[in-house]
This record gives structure tokens, sequence and C-alpha cells, in this order.
């Protein structure tokens, strides 16, 4: 049997002040799945994240996180039934060591990663332990976002752009961890614009545009030159 879907979202809406940003959108993610949305600047992918986080002013519609309602939640209730938001500019303090970077979030329930499994998974911030987060390169500080929402007990991540801005050698060890992570049955939903990358971690796709979603695509089609010429077509 298919495993049971961890998200529901339907029908959302959500707004900046009066300016609506997402007009409806529709999508389901099963438990231990990642999911990528895809889709120009400006789409609404963040917005998205954002609103799934109760991070925009105003929502309606309906998010459905492990059975129960959450469209009038608040962040703060939202972040303690599970969910970690991994914007796409990090957040690091950088007043903070790694180490206290990483411990800063609260643990909301068991389940989430020790340090010594985090360490291993990113052995860079091991060695960083003591370094201010002013010193990190991008990668690192990518990685520390990451590793910052794993220890939480947060069975759903929501990842912003997480190679950025990265050189291909960072981002091919940021697709290893997040591999890993599905291996430890973390839900992921991931925000990129480098498809190549996003193909090489995901079992679906939704497209956003202006607020919407206008496609939906498995992984089994991305092996149809047709599908990545359509889905290119969306990106350009
Ligand atoms: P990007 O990759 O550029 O972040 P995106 O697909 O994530 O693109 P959003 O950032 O979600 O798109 O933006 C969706 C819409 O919401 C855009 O029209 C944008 O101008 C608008 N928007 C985003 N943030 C704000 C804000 N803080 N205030 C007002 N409008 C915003």
């Amino acid at each position: 049997t298919a495993p049971a879907d961890l998200l529901v979202i339907d029908n959302l809406r959500g707004w900046y002040g009066e300016s609506q940003a997402l007009h409806g959108i529709n999508l389901n993610v099963r438990r231990g799945e990642t999911v990528t949305l895809l889709g120009r600047n400006g789409a609404g992918k963040t917005s998205t994240l954002r609103s799934i986080m109760g991070l925009l002013a105003r929502r309606e519609g309906s998010v459905k996180f492990s059975g129960s309602e959450l469209i009038a939640a608040s962040p703060d209730q939202i972040a303690r039934r599970g969910i970690g938001y991994c914007p796409e500019e990090r957040g690091i303090f950088a007043g903070l060591t790694v180490q206290e970077n990483l411990v800063l979030p609260p643990i909301i329930k068991a389940g989430g990663m020790t340090l010594a499994e985090i360490h291993q998974l990113f052995p860079n911030l091991a060695e960083r332990s003591t370094s201010p987060g002013t010193k990190l390169s991008g990668g690192e500080q990518q990685m520390l976002a990451i590793a910052r929402i794993l220890r939480t007990g947060a069975d759903l991540l929501l990842l912003d752009e997480p190679t950025e801005g990265l050189a291909p050698v960072i981002i091919e060890q940021i697709g290893h961890a997040i591999n890993k992570l599905k291996e430890r049955g973390f839900t992921i939903i991931l925000v990129e614009q480098n498809f190549n990358f996003a193909a090489s971690v995901s079992e679906r796709f939704y497209v956003i545009e202006d607020g919407r979603v206008v496609d939906h695509i498995a992984a089994a089609e991305v092996a149809d030159p047709a599908t990545v010429a359509n889905i290119h077509s969306y990106l350009s």
C-alpha cells in the first residue's frame, strides 16, 4: 500500500498586506517523500513554504499535517507540530559559534538526530564547531542551516534553495546529505532553481506559476527528454 500523506494542502491562498501572492495552491506530500517546487523567480515558491509555516500575514484554505488542520495555527505552533523551515537567507547568527547555532532551536519532540549523527552527516561542521558564524563559507552556512533543524525532531523539512550560490562540489555534498536524510525517513519539500540537483533527490515535482500549481511531474517521467524540455520551458 502507498505511504500515507503527511501534508495535504488544499486551495491555499496567501497575502502580503493587500497583495495576494498565492492564488490556490494544491499539493500533497507522502511520508518519506522528497517533493520539489519548481518555477520562475516570483512564482510563489518561497511564499508557499512561508505560508506552510504560517509566516504570511494572512492565509486561507487548508494545510493538514499528520491529519491535523494547521490553517489557524501560529508559526510557533506549526514548528512544534514537527515542521522545520530552512529559509533561503539561511539565518545563521554571525555572533554565535557553529555549535551555539546548532543547539539554538529547541527540541520539540523525540526522534531528532543527535549532535554526533549531525557531525557524521556534515563533517565540516564538526571541524568548525568553535568557529563563529561569520567565518563560515556559503556551503558551511547552508549545511549549518539544515543541520540546525535536524535536532528538533521535525519530520517535515522545508528547504528553500539550498544550492543557491554554491560551487558544484558543495552542491554534491548537500545532495549526498539530503539522500542520507531521506534514508533516515525525513519528508522534504525543496524549492529549487537547479533542476539537475532537484532531479537527483526528488520523487515528484510541482511547477508553480503566478501563485498556482500548473503542473505535476513524477521522477519516472524525467527520463523522457520531452518532459525535461517542458520543465525547462517553465523555468526560462
Ligand atoms: P524567488 O525564487 O524569487 O524567491 P518565488 O517563486 O519563491 O521566487 P515568492 O518569493 O514566493 O516567489 O514571491 C511570490 C510573489 O509574492 C511575487 O509576486 C513577489 O513579488 C511577492 N512577494 C514576495 N515577498 C513579498 C513581500 N515581503 N512583500 C510583498 N510581496 C512579496
